[in-house]
This record gives structure tokens, sequence and C-alpha cells, in this order.
């Protein structure tokens, strides 16, 4: 255990981690120079297009020390964005220390701050790294200060790089070796293995990454989760180097993967601890946040004869994002699709895109939704998070809707206009504190349902990015609920249908309607949108047909004409939907939602 080391690189989005992450692979030669491709551990495409780590990968970087001794350094890559931050935490837990990096010409930042708190939850030994010290706007001696003053963390620890150009990548290296401390724990004594992630592999099954922090582990034994005393023999152990490599046994300290014929990733939890069936231990180790689903929406493919491939999509996708929960749902104007629960508005568009190109779907998301809890007349009480179950409102006695509360870390200058943001969406400030001279944790409690929608990008957007932002569920409180309809050419539209609160009703109901004019092109007849609140109209607005002579030609039901641009458009990708006589882009759905 003396020669072993587990960390993270923990960042702002875009200071450089995944290329550091590439050069410490690099240097320590586990990938042919002709294999390598940027960013290695990002494996996703969309994760490689949007320059954000979604799932985390672990890699073991064989190293010889200038001292002279080998090490086995297992640099356990993280995810950088809210929506992820209980994968941030599960890969933590398993480390004993991290680097924290900051762009040399950007300084510190928000979740600089925030992955550093999380680091400091988790008892971590903390580096810190700059980086981009290539950079002709590298401030240095600014980012160095910034360091000590506003992160708390020892100047004289500071490592510079230039993970581009492949400076300081031996220091970085040495640092893990000399100051972070080896894993402690008793190989003798029974097995204790902290489960952070698993993913599926189609030729293996699932593949359980872990953390053993006492005992050891082989091919042979009998595992059990303690969570739910799942029984399983393990077939292989073994590490991760960019490939799996097997090993004999995994012991106290190590981190690698185990294969245990076990069907799918949701047969696993993560943050479960795995123990010996003939020599258990007596507790489990203290687990983690649970990632629950708080989001929903559902996911309807635009050409009906496409529900099959989006049934078996949303199976691949699950067997290796257990967050991700789905059934089997219909609507009147969309046909079949399915409801599905999201940790957040991110993991909604990346289920979505990644449905849409590895699956080759188009898809027509309806507008998120939290869960209510409804409480009728006659006692029973309902949890509904699809507006097509909402009862008739003469049945409801009480609506309850989550709240949650939010830390929201920004300079102070940005202090009014993060109030106005969070009293804009029914927030209450709770309390707020300074964290360092000019750094303020302001806590709110706000409904869940006013962040699901643009709540992250907007506070971003009036913090200049600098303001960083977390969130525990509290509970659910009492609310008043109204159903809000978009009827289009008098039709209700059951996909557009919203849950919203009475004060916001006109208003949103407004917005929809001119979200939808924007959306909906000129078609050949006149479109009236309508926003109703039962049987009260509460906005309207109209797109004028096109004009005569433009139309002209297609005008006067040519359905041989008509037919064939319908055949022509089904075979390139779809982004209309025909809903009763009108045309809706597929974009129209989720702009309902939209608050600008
Ligand atoms: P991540 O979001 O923290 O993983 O950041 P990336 O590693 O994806 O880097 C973000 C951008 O910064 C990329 O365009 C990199 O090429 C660039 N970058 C990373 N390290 C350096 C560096 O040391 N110097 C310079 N000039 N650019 C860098
Ligand atoms: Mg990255």
């Amino acid at each position: 255990m003396e020669h072993i080391r587990n960390f993270s690189i923990i960042a702002h989005i875009d200071h450089g981690k995944s290329t550091l992450s590439d050069r410490l692979i690099q240097a320590v030669h586990i990938v042919a120079d002709r294999d390598f491709k940027d960013q290695i551990l990002d494996t996703m495409d969309i994760e490689r297009e949007r320059g954000i780590t979604i799932k985390s990968q672990t890699v073991c970087l064989p190293y010889t020390a200038k001292n002279g001794k080998t090490y086995s350094l297992n640099l356990i890559d993280t995810p950088g964005h809210v929506d992820f931050s209980y994968e941030v935490s599960r890969a933590l837990a398993s480390c004993e220390g991290a680097f924290l990096l900051v762009d040399a010409s950007q300084g510190a930042e928000a979740q600089t701050l925030a992955n550093l708190y999380l680091a400091m939850e988790h008892n971590l030994e903390v580096i810190p790294v700059i980086n981009k010290i290539d950079l002709p706007s590298a401030d240095i001696e600014r980012v160095r200060e910034q360091i000590e003053d506003d992160l708390g963390l020892d100047p004289e620890r500071v490592i510079l790089t230039s993970a581009k150009e492949g400076i300081g990548i031996e220091d970085v290296l040495e640092a893990a070796v000399n100051f972070l401390p080896p894993p402690k724990g008793d190989p003798d004594k029974p097995l204790r293995a902290l489960i952070f992630d698993s993913h599926y592999d189609p030729f293996r099954g699932t593949i359980v990454h872990f953390r053993v922090f006492d005992g050891r582990i082989k091919a042979g034994d009998t595992i059990q989760f303690m969570s739910n005393n799942a029984r399983y023999k393990v077939e292989e152990v073994g590490i991760f180097q960019i490939v799996r490599k097997p090993r004999k046994v995994l012991s106290a300290g190590d981190v690698g993967y185990m294969i245990a014929g076990i069907k799918t990733v949701s047969d696993t939890s993560c943050g479960d601890t795995i123990t010996l069936k003939s020599n258990p231990c007596d507790a489990p180790m203290p687990g983690f946040r649970e990632s629950k689903p708080v989001v929903f929406s559902s996911i309807y493919p635009v050409a009906s004869d496409e529900y099959e491939d989006l049934a078996v999509g949303l199976e691949k996708l699950k067997l290796n994002d257990s967050a991700l929960i789905y059934e089997k749902d219909s609507s009147a104007a969309l046909g079949f699709g399915f409801r599905c629960g999201f940790l957040g508005l991110l993991h909604l568009e990346v289920v979505q895109e990644r449905l849409e190109r590895e699956y080759d779907l188009s898809l027509i998301l309806t507008a998120p939704s939290v869960q209510y809890e409804i409480t009728l007349n006659d006692g029973e009480v309902m949890i509904i998070d699809n507006p097509s179950l909402y009862p008739d409102p003469s049945n409801i006695l009480m609506t309850r809707e989550p709240y949650i509360r939010a830390a929201i870390i920004v300079p102070d200058r940005y202090m009014g206009a993060v109030m106005k943001l969070c009293l804009d969406r029914r927030g209450i400030n709770r309390n707020y504190q300074y964290l360092t001279r000019d750094r303020l944790e302001m806590i709110f409690e706000l409904p869940l349902a006013e962040v699901i929608y643009d709540f992250y990008d907007k506070l971003k957007s009036v913090t200049q990015g600098y303001g960083s932002f977390d969130y525990d569920i509290l509970e659910f409180r009492e609310t008043d609920l109204v159903k809000l309809d978009i009827l289009i050419n008098g039709e209700r539209v059951d996909a557009l249908s919203q849950l919203v609160h009475r004060d916001r009703a006109v208003e949103r109901g407004r917005r929809a309607c001119e979200k939808l004019k924007e959306e909906i092109p000129r078609q050949m007849y006149k479109i009236a949108i309508q926003g109703a609140i039962g049987a009260k109209i509460v906005a309207r607005t109209t797109i004028s047909p096109f004009r005569k002579d433009v139309t002209a030609k297609c005008y006067g039901g040519d359905i041989t004409r008509k037919r064939k641009l319908l055949e022509k458009q089904k075979k390139g990708k779809k982004r209309m939907k025909m809903v009763g006589q009108v045309e809706i882009p597929q974009s129209a759905f989720l702009s309902v939602l939209k608050t600008e």
C-alpha cells in the first residue's frame, strides 16, 4: 500500500483537466504513442464534442519515481457539472488526494471552489496546480495569491504546468508520490470495497468499478452486496489501464474492476459495499447521496414507426446509466412513447442526444416537470409528474410541490443579481455568509419546478459565469397549482400542457403562445394558438397563412404531390410532427417552457 496513490484531478470546466490527464497517461507510456488520441478518458462522443466528462473513468499509472521505487498511481476522473455532482462525490470517496487545477489566466472560478469543498468534505489532501502557464495572458502571481487567500491552500505547494506543452508533468507525478498519503486499510481484515461506478460491456456484462478499503478479492470468491445481500461469483478482477488488465487479486488500497455475471448495471448500486459471503465485514462503507430522478419528461419518436427503435435505445442506455428511469406512455397528439425520469436537465439533454445520435432517432421531448403530491377530497394521495394525469381540480383538496435548498457561491458583487433571480423564482433567502474576503455563500429555499428549466443558465449569465450552484431536495410544501393547456386551432394538444403555479399561469400562457408563434412555420391556413386554464382562455395568438401566390401551386389538395413531399421528408431526418392539421417542429415542444 506504500506504493499506491489514489487521486482525482478537480477543476472548473476548460481549465485543462482532460489535457493534463492525457499528458500523465502519455508520461507513463501505457498507450503506444501511435494509438494516442487526445482526451483519451472522455470516451463518449458527446463528451468529446462538448468537452464535458460525464462518466468517470479510472486509469492506473505505473510510475517509477525519482526515489527509484515504482508506484501505482490511480487517477480517477470526475465529471464537472452539478447534475453529476453525485458522480464527483463517488469518485472522491475512493481517493486520498486531489490536484486542484486552476487556469493561469482565468484564476479560480465557481466550480473550482465547489469542487474544492467536495474534496474537503472527503478529507482529501489537496495540491494546487496552476495550468496553462504558456499563455501570454497567464498571471501566475495573481493566481498564486488567490490560491492562498480565496482557497486557503498552501502557496508553497503550487505546481506550475502547461498541459498543452507538456511542462511540469513530472512534478505532478512526483507530488502524487511525495505529498499525497498512501491508502490506509488492512488486507487481512474481511473484504470491504466501495462501488463508485459501473458500466456495461456487451461481451462481459456489468463491469463494477470499486475501491478496496480492507481485505482482498479474487476470481472464484463469492461476494455479497451489503445493500441487498445479492451474491455473485467473481469471474475476473483487474485494473484499468485504458483497457482492462486482469489481476490475480486486488487488496486493500487498490482501485479496479470486477466481472461477476451481473446482468444489468441497475443490479449494482454506486455507493454500495462489496464483502465476502464467507467472511463478511460488520459495517458497510458510509453511502453516498442517492441519485434520484427529479425531472420528468416524455419522449416520443417523430415518426411513429420508430417506437420500437426508441424502446431498444432506451433499454441499452439504461444498461450504462442506472439513474435513468422510464416507463411506457402515450399521448393523443404524439402517439406511443416513454415517460422518463432524469437527474436534471443536462442529464435529459445527454440522453436525448445519445438516443438521436447513437440510435439515429428523431425525438420529441415534452416540457419537463417535477413530481407533485396531490391529496384528493376522499383522502387519496397521488404523486404525479405528468400533466395528463392531473385530476379534475374540483376533486383536489391540496397540492404540494418539492422544494430544494440551494447553495449558491458567488463573488459578492453579484449578490443583488442572484437575490433578484431567486426571488423571481419564488425563492426564500434563508442565509448568507462570507467564505472569503469577497466570496459569498447564499442559501435559498426554492421550488424545484422553478430551477429545472433554465435556472442554471440564468445564474451563469447574471454572474458572468462565476456563480456555482448546488442543491439538496428538502420536502413537499403546499402550493397552488393549475394545469395550463395549449389549444391549436381549437384542439387541446396534450403534449404541450404543463402544470404551473397559479400566479404564473397567465404570464406563462402568454409566453408559450408567443414562443409557439415563433416556432411554428406558416402554413396554408391560419393557425390559432390559445392558452387555457380549464375552460378559460388566458392567452391567444394567430399565425397568418402564406400569401396566396406563394402557395397557389401546392394548394388545392394536390394529394400526390403532397404525399411525395411527405415521403421525401420521411427519408431524411424528420423534424416536424403533424398534430391534427398543423405541422409542429420538434423544437416547439420544449420552447413553451422558456421564460424569455
Ligand atoms: P477540461 O474541461 O478541464 O477537461 O479542459 P480541457 O483539457 O478539455 O482543456 C480545455 C481547453 O484548454 C482545450 O482547448 C485545451 O487544448 C486547452 N488547454 C489545456 N491545457 C492547456 C495549457 O496548458 N495551455 C494552453 N494554452 N491551453 C491548454
Ligand atoms: Mg474534460
